[in-house]
């Protein structure tokens, strides 16, 4: 059956990439740094790294690499013996060619006339090129492809020897998403930008210091306290004082990016006080009063939508079954950046339970549907393990748009929703029904006003453009 879109352009949406460091006394913070990262895997796969500092004076300590963090990590033990007060990490996902570039792994460090600037970037600058030009025409060479790059450039050209107050006066001339953390070997200092789009909290370290990371299951792993996020447009300094925070951009309202409750974040992670678990069922809960549907059993796609189907099934009365599983060895779809590496990920990395599915009708509920093919696969997966219905339930409004603030969603012409109607999607996924939740919805099950959110690839609000 022709659906009117290819088999082989499967896609989920990508995580920007996942930021941490801390500044303590008598810890470990290389050490400590590396177990956040992997608790911020999900965020980025294609390449880790950490830098160390000593504190005042010496060098930094600098690994990163393509992969893992297992990968360039290999003896995370033997990060104890690195002596640092201070660590920054970063976990990176990026697309098309210029994830392919090692030049582009993070943190990014260089030296400058007060010593060594290390960053970490989570987001995309929307100024990125201008900002690019005028530096290239003021004399500076670029080493890499990314935007971190450039603030670097412009704390070094600001003048200042502390580091707080060069970042002060450089940030607020960019423009976009950022979750920066930044460190000279002396302090570490993280940002966010003016509406918040990207997450970071700040957490103390158990035994003395300060911690920051994307996401507070990285605390948890590292047995630290949650303490707070940072606002919008706050730039917080780590360092042997202990903490400081200054107002560094006029904040807007805050515009967390919404994906990130429905699909980014991991589900032990709070954002904004919320647990992204609980947010999910009730997503799923609010889709099943929603979108009702004469059914048998409730599934998820493994393993961002298990909450969202637990919701779905406890509201409908239905048994909530695992239909699909997922081959964990695998690396996730996106791991992969060209289309023929991914397709053959999703070919290897879900498979139907026969005697479940087989005669039954079947809810499979998922977090999203972007181009619709990884949809049009699924559904003819349980089709072909004997499923009598398939009836799609997708705890996310229709993705009508593309992102300005770093997570990789294809073009509008490219998706599936972009100039159809919810009635056309069905036949093209190959499923008997498809509802989808509706924004409103989604904005009550986070618990937050739609305004205080950045919904912009679901209603073409976008709250910043380039
Ligand atoms: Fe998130 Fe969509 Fe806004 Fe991008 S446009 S930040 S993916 S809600």
């Amino acid at each position: 059956m022709d659906h009117g879109i290819a088999y082989r352009q499967q896609v989920k949406l990508h995580e920007a990439c996942g930021v941490c460091g801390g500044y303590a006394q008598d810890q470990p913070l290389a050490f400590l740094t590396c177990f956040a990262l992997y608790a911020l895997q999900h965020r980025g796969q294609e390449s880790a790294g950490i830098v160390a500092g000593p504190g005042e004076g010496r060098k930094v300590w600098i690994k990163k690499g393509m992969g893992l963090v297992s990968e360039v990590f290999p003896d995370s033990a033997d990060l104890k013996g690195v002596v640092s007060k201070l660590a920054i990490g970063h976990v990176r996902y990026s697309y098309g060619q210029e994830g392919r570039n090692p030049e582009n792994t993070q943190p990014l460090k260089l030296r400058y006339r007060y010593g060594e600037l290390a960053v970490a970037h989570n987001g995309h600058l929307l100024n990125a090129l201008e900002l690019r030009a005028e530096l290239e025409d003021q004399g500076a060479i670029f080493q890499t492809d990314t935007d971190s790059e450039l603030l670097a450039h412009m704390v070094a050209r600001q003048g200042s020897e502390l580091l707080e107050d060069a970042l002060a006066e450089v940030v607020p001339r960019l423009k976009g998403a950022f979750a920066f953390i930044v460190t000279d070997g002396r302090k570490v200092v993280g940002l966010r930008d003016g509406y918040g789009f990207r997450p970071l909290s700040l957490g103390a370290l158990n035994g003395g210091g300060y911690f920051l990371a994307s996401e507070t299951c990285a605390f948890d792993t590292i047995q630290a306290t949650f303490i707070r996020d940072l606002a919008p447009g706050e730039m917080v300094i780590l360092d042997a004082a202990g903490v400081k925070s200054r107002q560094v951009i006029a904040p807007k309202h805050s515009r967390l990016c919404i994906f990130e409750y429905i699909y980014f974040a991991r589900p032990d992670s709070n954002l904004q006080g919320r647990n992204v678990h609980l947010v999910r069922r009730e997503l799923g809960r609010r889709l099943a009063r929603e979108h009702p549907v004469e059914a048998d059993i409730v599934s998820g796609v493994p393993d961002s939508s298990i909450a969202a189907a637990s919701g779905f099934a406890e509201e409908a009365g239905l048994p909530y079954e695992m239909s699909l599983v997922k081959n964990r060895y695998i690396g996730r779809t996106f791991i992969k950046p060209t289309q023929k590496m991914r397709e053959e990920g999703v070919d290897l990395k879900l498979n139907a339970v026969q005697k479940i599915v087989e005669g039954k009708r079947v809810v499979l509920v998922d977090d999203s549907i972007v181009r619709g093919t990884t949809s049009l696969k699924l559904i003819a997966i349980m089709r072909r393990a004997g499923a009598r219905e398939v009836h799609l339930r997708i705890s996310s409004p229709p993705v009508i748009g593309s992102c300005y603030y770093g997570i990789d969603i294809p073009d509008a012409k490219d998706l599936i929703a972009y100039n159809r109607s919810p009635a056309e999607i069905p036949t093209l996924v190959g499923a008997d029904s498809v509802g989808y939740l509706s924004l409103e919805e989604a904005c009550t099950a986070v618990g937050l006003p739609g305004s205080e959110l950045c919904s912009g690839c679901f209603n073409g609000y976008y709250p910043v453009l380039p």
